[in-house]
């Protein structure tokens, strides 16, 4: 799943999101995780590959 992640204009921090491509392109209600603002902007997602299961 891709992670979006977003800075907040009202509160000035980053956020990750995690939703599917479907949901994104479906245009979520997305707001700040800190303060609740939907001011919010979009960075440059980097995808990256979680391999944390280590047994
Ligand atoms: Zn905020």
């Amino acid at each position: 799943m891709p992670a979006y992640v977003y800075t907040c204009k009202d509160c000035g921090k980053d956020f990750t999101v995690f939703i599917t491509i479907k949901e994104y392109e479906a245009g979520p209600k997305i707001k700040c995780d800190y303060c609740g603002s939907d001011h919010i902007e979009r960075k440059i997602t980097r995808f990256f590959a979680v391999t944390s299961k280590k047994s």
